[in-house]
């Protein structure tokens, strides 16, 4: 985990703290009270399927920048820190591949911790499953080099197509649309501003009667 020098809070020299169950950087001042419990990241990608005349074609984009300037991969982003998750999967796909998707459910994540192969910060990665809307893909030639819906054979011929991309497409043709994690509008929280709920089936009162 990254160390930190001073309080983001309040600017005061860190010291360190006991607090659930090991040392942790944390502000002198009582009334600051601020602890680094670490640096944590949320990634989204989005799966968008197409049939065409029976074909089933997956959405990908081709990274315009490094790191790894060429690479195919699903098209997502980091989740804005006061950014509905669902909403932010949705604004990347159609950020870097000009098409319009909403999300459907979750059919994957990765965990990964900070300081590995994941990255600076420990980071969650969900791969989501999108229903397409409208538009075809577009790219801005800069931070995408290029997008379009792929079919599966296409795919399998590509170079460079990313390994957790190509897995995620396969989550999402082995699985019925639904299946994973949905968004729960009635579940308990998730009518407060900021909360999302997504869980496997919409849950029933009847569930708690004998
Ligand atoms: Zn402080």
């Amino acid at each position: 985990m990254a160390t930190m020098t001073y309080c983001p809070r309040c600017a005061n020299p860190l010291t360190t703290k006991h607090d659930g169950g090991r040392e942790r950087q944390a502000c002198p001042d009582e009334v600051c009270g601020f602890i680094h419990f670490g640096d944590f990241s949320i990634g989204c990608s989005g799966v968008v399927l197409l049939e065409d005349d029976g074909v089933t074609k997956a959405l990908l984009v081709q990274r315009g920048q490094n790191p790894f300037a060429g690479t195919w991969q699903l098209p997502g982003g980091y989740a804005e820190h006061d950014e509905p998750l669902s909403l932010a999967v949705e604004r990347e796909v159609e950020e870097e591949a000009s098409v319009v998707a909403k999300v459907r459910d979750v059919i994957a994540f990765r965990h990964s911790l900070g300081g590995t192969a994941g990255g600076p910060s420990t980071n969650i990665y969900i791969i989501f499953r999108l229903d397409l809307i409208e538009g075809e893909p577009k790219h801005d030639g800069v931070e995408i080099a290029d997008a379009g819906f792929f079919s599966l054979d296409e795919i399998a011929a590509m170079d460079a197509v990313q390994g957790l991309s190509r897995w995620g497409i396969e989550q999402a043709l082995v699985t019925e649309p639904g299946s994973g994690l949905t968004p729960d509008d009635g579940a308990p929280g998730a009518e407060r501003p900021g909360w999302q709920l997504f869980g496997l089936e919409t849950v029933d009162s009847r569930v708690w009667q004998s």
